[in-house]
């Protein structure tokens, strides 16, 4: 079986006093074992030493971005040598914020995710349609020309987790349904066996992102195709710990 994945995306916020006020709810915690899920926080880069300095050891921390390639005269980047160096594993390649605010491409998120591969980093990729694309009807088009832009560029998706977050439910209180989630997710992990393998379809985690909170996420984990779930706003909340507790 899949290991459930429980992703804290905390996006641009948070002051030094608010960071360690959530680490110590998290180091508080009951939660299941290591063995059970994954836990993986995600600070901003400024705040990376702090959290990595006092999060508990069971728990793990990712970069929110990284530079596309080897660092070097890219004023106001950070590259993912520099985040293997501080002992950061994980790092959040390809969200919708970086691909709609920033225009970052697919091509260039492909080459992001081999790149930070290749530093031994471990990635979650992000993939999703906007409303738009929902209502006219290109919503699986998009997300597998999304992950095909990835699969392009790696030859091991050992080390990469895909979340799956439709734009329209990000930060807007408008969850998929169980049922939309996993139509996606199923798509996802049939894409991933047509064109990479049987063996990668079966074991990648395909995560979910869009308004997850304490209380939709017991019904959304019970989907079969869905493997955790990658959490920006209550990701900031002690409910935080009830959303871990959905892998139970
Ligand atoms: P919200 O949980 O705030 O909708 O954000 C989801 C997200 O973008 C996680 O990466």
């Amino acid at each position: 079986g899949r290991k459930f994945f429980v992703g804290g995306n905390w996006k641009c916020n948070g002051t030094t006093e608010e960071v360690k006020k959530i680490i110590t709810v998290l180091n508080d915690a009951h939660v299941p074992s290591g063995d059970v899920v994954d836990v993986v926080v995600s600070p901003p880069f400024v705040f990376l030493p702090l959290v990595l300095s006092l999060l508990r050891s069971d728990f793990h921390v990712a970069a929110q971005n990284c530079w596309v390639r080897k660092g070097g005269a890219f004023t106001g980047e950070v590259s993912a040598e520099m985040l293997a160096n501080l002992g950061v594993p994980w790092v959040i390649i390809g969200h919708s914020e970086r691909r709609l605010i920033l225009n970052e491409s697919s091509a260039f998120i492909g080459d992001k995710v081999a790149y930070a591969l290749s530093q031994g980093l471990k990635v979650i990729a992000c993939v999703g349609e906007t409303l738009e694309q929902r209502e006219s009807g290109s919503t699986i088009d998009v997300v597998s020309a999304q992950t095909k832009a990835i699969a392009d560029k790696i030859s091991s998706w050992d080390n990469v987790v895909l979340a799956y977050e439709p734009v329209w439910a990000i930060g807007t209180g408008k969850v998929a349904t169980p049922a939309q989630a996993q139509e996606v997710h199923a798509e996802l992990r049939k894409w991933l066996h047509n064109n990479v393998s049987a063996e990668v379809a079966e074991s990648v985690r395909i995560i979910y992102g869009g308004s997850v909170n304490g209380s939709n996420c017991k019904e959304l984990a019970g989907q079969p195709d869905l493997d955790g779930f990658l959490v920006g706003g209550a990701s900031l909340k002690p409910e935080f710990v009830d959303i871990i507790n959905s892998a139970l």
